[in-house]
Parts: structure tokens; C-alpha cells; sequence
């Protein structure tokens, strides 16, 4: 009987659509209460620091001197600490997943102003 049943139900397994999406291949589907990733809208940032400090994963690094603001998204777990501390409330959710990556990396943003030379989001030259 036991068998009979792990049978039909492979089976059925067998032809059923599978469970899970093949992202980034193909685009998920995002609901009002998918978390998505954090954003910083930096012409607004102050760079006062507080959403760092309050992180508890110690993603994100703030840098009043350079005024750059790095996180490092494989150290994020969505807690939206920062979004709810940020004073400037230049921090939000955006509705989209970051594309998966096989190596850790960092996103910094800098102020428009010093990112002449380097466009928001990469790494500011040496
Ligand atoms: S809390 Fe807001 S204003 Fe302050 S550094 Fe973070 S993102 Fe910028
Ligand atoms: S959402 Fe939470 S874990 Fe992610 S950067 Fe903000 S405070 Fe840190």
C-alpha cells in the first residue's frame, strides 16, 4: 500500500508544474508584502550614520568624508531597521530582488556632486 501510494504520488509529481520560479530566467512576481531590497535615494542622505548603527548585521557602511553609502547585500536580511531610523527617509524598499551573485560584493552610492568622475552605484576610483 505504502508503496503503491509514493508511486502516484511521483507520478504526479512527475507532470505537476514545479514549485518554484527558474529567477532570474524568470521574473518573480512581487505582491504588496514582498520586501524586495533597500534603496537610497543619496541626495538626500545625510550621511549621519544612524542607519548604520542600527543595522543588526552591520551591512551597511557610511561615509561622511567620502559621503558614500555602501551595503552589503548578502549581509541584509530585509529587517528594515534602517528604513524605519533613517531621519532623512531616504531609505525604502524597492520591489525588486537584487540578481543572484557567486561572489560577496559591496554597492556603494555616492552624492551626485562628488560622483563626477564615478556614476551612482559603483565603486568611486582610487
Ligand atoms: S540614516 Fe538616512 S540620512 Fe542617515 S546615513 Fe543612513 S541613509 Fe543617510
Ligand atoms: S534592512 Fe536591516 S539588515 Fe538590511 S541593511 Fe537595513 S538594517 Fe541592515
Amino acid at each position: 500500500m505504502g508503496s503503491f501510494h509514493l508511486a502516484k504520488m511521483s507520478l504526479r509529481n512527475a507532470f505537476k508544474k514545479p514549485a518554484t520560479k527558474m529567477y532570474p530566467v524568470v521574473a518573480p512576481t512581487f505582491t504588496s508584502r514582498s520586501k524586495g531590497h533597500v534603496a537610497n535615494d543619496i541626495e538626500n542622505c545625510i550621511f549621519c550614520g544612524l542607519c548604520q548603527r542600527r543595522c543588526p548585521t552591520h551591512a551597511i557602511s557610511v561615509n561622511k568624508d567620502e559621503t558614500s553609502w555602501a551595503i552589503d547585500r548578502f549581509s541584509c536580511i530585509q529587517c528594515l531597521s534602517c528604513v524605519r531610523i533613517c531621519p532623512k527617509k531616504c531609505l525604502s524598499m524597492a520591489p525588486q530582488y537584487t540578481l543572484p551573485a557567486t561572489e560577496k560584493s559591496t554597492e556603494t552610492f555616492y552624492k551626485p556632486e562628488q560622483a563626477a568622475m564615478s556614476p551612482v552605484n559603483t565603486e568611486r576610483p582610487e
